[in-house]
Formats: structure tokens, C-alpha cells, sequence
């Protein structure tokens, strides 16, 4: 098929500009890195949203 992309196409900008390296942590929004499974700074679980 003639699926071409074309070029100079505005890309949809993303909330983070860290390459989706790590994940931010829900309670302290402290960006851990991407083998981390607990925050470092308020240690919660990744993907935990608890209060
Ligand atoms: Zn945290």
C-alpha cells in the first residue's frame, strides 16, 4: 500500500521529555529510575496510587 509517513509532521508532544526512561512515582511525583520498583524518596510502590 502507499502508507507513507510524511516528513516535518508534528508529533504529539509527550508530558515527560526523558526519552520514557524511569516512571514518576503517583504520591511524591519523583521520576525513579526504570528498574526501580519503589519510589526512593517516599518509598511507594510503583504504579501505587495510595494517599
Ligand atoms: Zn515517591
Amino acid at each position: 500500500m502507499g502508507d507513507y509517513k510524511r516528513p516535518g509532521r508534528p508529533k504529539r508532544q509527550s508530558k515527560t521529555s526523558a526519552a520514557g526512561a524511569g516512571w514518576e512515582c503517583s504520591v511524591c511525583t519523583f521520576r525513579n529510575n526504570q528498574g526501580a520498583y519503589t519510589c526512593a524518596v517516599c518509598d511507594a510502590r510503583k504504579g501505587t496510587a495510595t494517599r
